[in-house]
Formats: C-alpha cells, structure tokens, sequence
C-alpha cells in the first residue's frame, strides 16, 4: 500500500479519537487538559500539577474538588509512566465523565502522543476536555517540499501549514558565465558544465536525504529564476521516487529564504488543489468503472462486507464521514449471526430495539449484541486482510462529497467481476 494512504488512515484515526474526546463532559468544571511541549523536563510539570492539586483545595463544590484532585491524580500517575516528553510532547486528558443517569459516571484518562510537535505549555480544567491544540495539529499535518536553485546556489525548505523552514543552504562552486580574458571560451564553458554536473550530482543527493523518508509528504515544488531549475530536472539526478513527488516548477526572482518565500505565496492556491488531487482521482477510478458497466464497481454497506469477505476488493473507498457501527448480533437460540449497521446517533434506540427483533433463520430467537465497532475500523481491518489498497476519502471535493451523498460513503473497485 501507498504512503499515502497509511498517511490518511493515521489521520483518520486521530482525527476520529479527537472527536471521540470531543464529546465527552464533566458534571461540573472538572475535566483536566495538560499540554507539554517537547522540550519540558517531567519533574518541572509534576511541581505544576502538584500545585493545581494544592490550589483545587480551594474548589467549593465538595464533589467538584474531589474530581478535580482525583483527576489530576490519575494526570501525574500516568506522566510518572514517562522517563522524558516524547519528541512530539505530550497530551493528557483525564477527569470523572457524566454518562446518561446521575450515577452513571465513569474516571477517565487518555494520553496522546500528537503526530506533530506541540508547541504550547497549559493547564485547564473546563466543563470539557481542551481540544484545538490537537484539532490544530490536525489540519497542518501536510508537509510539501519547496527548492529554489540556480546555478549559484541552492535552499532546501519544508512547508507546514503557513510554516517554511528552512533546511539546507548549498553553494554551487560553478564559476558564473563570463570568463576570464585569456581563456578559450570552448575549454571554459567544459570546465562550466563539469562544475555544474556536480553541482546538479550533490543537490540530487540532498533531495534524497530530506525529502526520501519525510512524514506526510505530499510533494516538492522547485522554484528559482531562470532555466537552471528546469535543467536540473530534466537531467538524471534525481532518485525515482523523489523524482515522482515533483509536482511544479514556480519562476521567482530570488534564490535564497526570499525565493522560497516567492514559492510558498505563488503556490498557495495550487497546493489547496494538490492536496485533494488523489483523493479525487480515486473516486473517478470508480466512477470510471460504474459508468463502464464493467462489473467491477460496487457500493453499499453490505455489498462492500461481502466482496471483502470473498477477498474480492482490489480498491476500497471509504467516505471520512460515515459515522456508524459495525453490530454483530447472535441468536440465543441457534447461534445465528446478523450484521447491522448503525449510526452512531441512533444507538440507543437501537439498544432497546433488539430485544424486540426475531432471528432471521430459526425465526423465535432472540438476538444479544455481541460485538459492536467503528463501522469504518471493521472496514479497515477486512480491507487489509483482503489485501485492498483502502483510501479513506474526505468530502473536501466534489467526488468525496458524492461518494458520501450518493453511494452511502462506501464503495470498491473488485479484482474481478462476480457476474
Ligand atoms: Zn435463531
């Protein structure tokens, strides 16, 4: 499977825990957030939470303080579990979680390791857990590369967000164009090119060194003044696969932190593009084969289980935006198992529905729930089983938002055709 698709699963999953987090709510302003930045010593953060703990003394609500302390408590153990920050800093959430009755209350704690780094030191307690910082991460997590060179110089830069960093300065060594009086010009503009062939030899090597192994890669755009930019793509110095995530060429004044600048704002609305040009080109693949009529698309919850149950799922697409669980239910009686599948919002009707259901096959029994999943987690598992290359698409684009609306948020391109 493709880097990018790991990449958008990953994101997926933590996108679907913060939104899990999101929803969850403390009888009263009692819910701890901690956010730690990578560079924090530990026991500098265990003196800060012990004093929050000396300061919720104070808290009026007996109950309250009670939970306030107790969830700092469970904080301090679990950071306690950490010798130092992790290199993306840390998040810890942990507080007494109301459920649906005055007595149905549960002590939580959950502890992320964010995929990019936190940049911010906080404390709060609220009515809910302090998600944003999270939620920020989230949207910044592409990275692009951005190279401005010419035949002087070259600068290495990473895009985050609004954020350029820059990595690398590398000066060229070609003498410039004109020669010294004296010299033939034919030997001269030999000894250029050679200069220049190795030049062009270690900028290639530095692509592979910074851009080979980055995380959520999404592409490179080289910019510069004049030709020599094309030139060095056009030649061989590039490894394949740093070579396939070129996405543009951008002509600038400047070489230097000001050409990537240059770069960086000439980019923007392309970039806005690129970001969903695959998950657009996978949607029309499918659309491709519907139109076709060639028997190999499918869509629909219980379409796609079956086709992925007979390992028959070459592509797998599923929509960011279904929000459902995956049931098994089992009769009592003959041991029969049914799937069903629910949304998320619809559970508790659900749940007191069952009772009520008869067993399709022996028709008098009578069903229990007997597992429960993230409809698009059981998805994910059956598609990776199958061997399916599994695209989790959102519905930024048109055809994501068609995948959604129109084909229930769940579709497949088969490895052959069952009719
Ligand atoms: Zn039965």
């Amino acid at each position: 499977m493709s880097k990018l698709g790991d990449t958008t699963l990953d994101r997926f999953r933590f996108q679907r825990s913060l939104e899990r987090l999101q929803e969850l709510e403390g009888r009263g302003t009692e819910l701890v957030s901690v956010y730690i930045p990578p560079n924090k010593q530990i026991h500098d953060v265990m003196t800060d939470l012990r004093n929050e703990y000396g300061t919720a003394e104070n808290i009026k609500s007996k109950t309250t303080k009670k939970n306030v302390q107790d969830a700092l408590t469970r904080a301090m153990e679990r950071l306690k579990l950490f010798r130092e920050v992790p290199e993306n800093g840390l998040a810890i959430f942990s507080g007494n979680i109301q459920g649906e009755s005055e007595r149905d209350e549960e002590m939580v704690t959950y502890v992320i390791e964010p995929p990019d780094p936190i940049n911010i030191y906080y404390y709060r307690c609220e009515h809910r857990f302090m998600l944003d910082p999270l939620f920020q991460i989230l949207e910044t997590e592409d990275v692009y590369g951005v190279v401005v060179l010419d035949a002087k110089d070259a600068t290495f830069a990473t895009l985050k967000g609004e954020r350029a960093n820059i990595i690398k300065d590398v000066s060229s060594g070609v003498p410039g164009k004109t020669r010294a009086g004296g010299q033939s010009a034919r030997r001269y503009e030999r000894l250029r090119n050679m200069h220049l062939n190795e030049y062009f030899n270690r900028l290639g090597d530095y692509f592979t060194d910074i851009f080979l192994n980055q995380e959520n890669l999404r592409g490179i755009i080289v910019g510069g003044p004049g030709p020599t930019k094309e030139d060095f793509l056009k030649g061989n110095y590039l490894h394949h696969e740093v070579k396939d995530m070129i996405l543009t060429t951008v002509d600038t004044g400047y070489t230097g932190p000001e050409g990537v600048k240059e770069v960086v704002n000439r980019s923007r609305s392309f970039l806005q593009k690129v970001r969903y040009m695959q998950e657009r080109s996978v949607v029309q693949e499918f659309l491709q084969h519907l139109g076709e009529d060639d028997g190999l698309a499918t869509y629909g919850e219980q379409e796609v289980l079956r086709h992925l149950k007979n390992v028959n799922v070459y592509k797998l697409l599923i929509s960011q935006e279904v929000r459902r669980w995956h049931v098994k239910l089992v009769c009592s009686t003959c041991g029969f198992e049914e799937v069903r599948i629910v949304d998320f919002g619809e559970w508790e009707d659900f749940e007191e529905k069952v009772e009520n259901l008869n067993c399709l096959q022996c028709e008098e029994g009578q069903y229990s729930i007997e597992e429960r999943e993230d409809f698009i987690e059981k998805l994910v598992t059956l598609g990776q089983e199958a061997e399916a290359e599994i695209e989790v698409i959102s519905t930024h684009t048109e055809e994501g938002e068609m995948l959604y609306r129109s084909f229930g948020g769940v579709a497949a391109i088969t490895k052959y055709r069952t009719y």
